[in-house]
């Protein structure tokens, strides 16, 4: 993904959650997934080029990178 389909993704998302790891944006306006092209939940933005998350549920995932930063689109089905 470059930086201007980033910025552009970015900006329809509603920010959440934000912690030295990762940031998470919530999906309220049903944008769809870059990957799958299905609407996600939320997007996770990891700050390092590796990370670790908790699960507490079951969720389907779609991964892209920006600039080396993974990015995580959720999916509950
Ligand atoms: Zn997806």
């Amino acid at each position: 993904m470059d930086a201007e389909d980033f910025d552009q993704l970015i900006s329809s998302l509603t920010p959440r959650e934000e912690n030295e790891e990762f940031k998470l944006y919530q999906n309220t306006v049903a944008v769809a997934c870059p990957v799958c092209e299905e609407p996600f939940d939320d997007l996770v933005v990891c700050k390092g080029a590796s990370t670790s998350l908790d699960q507490t549920e079951p969720l389907g995932l779609c991964l892209t990178t920006q600039e080396e930063r993974p990015l995580l689109f959720t999916h509950k089905h």
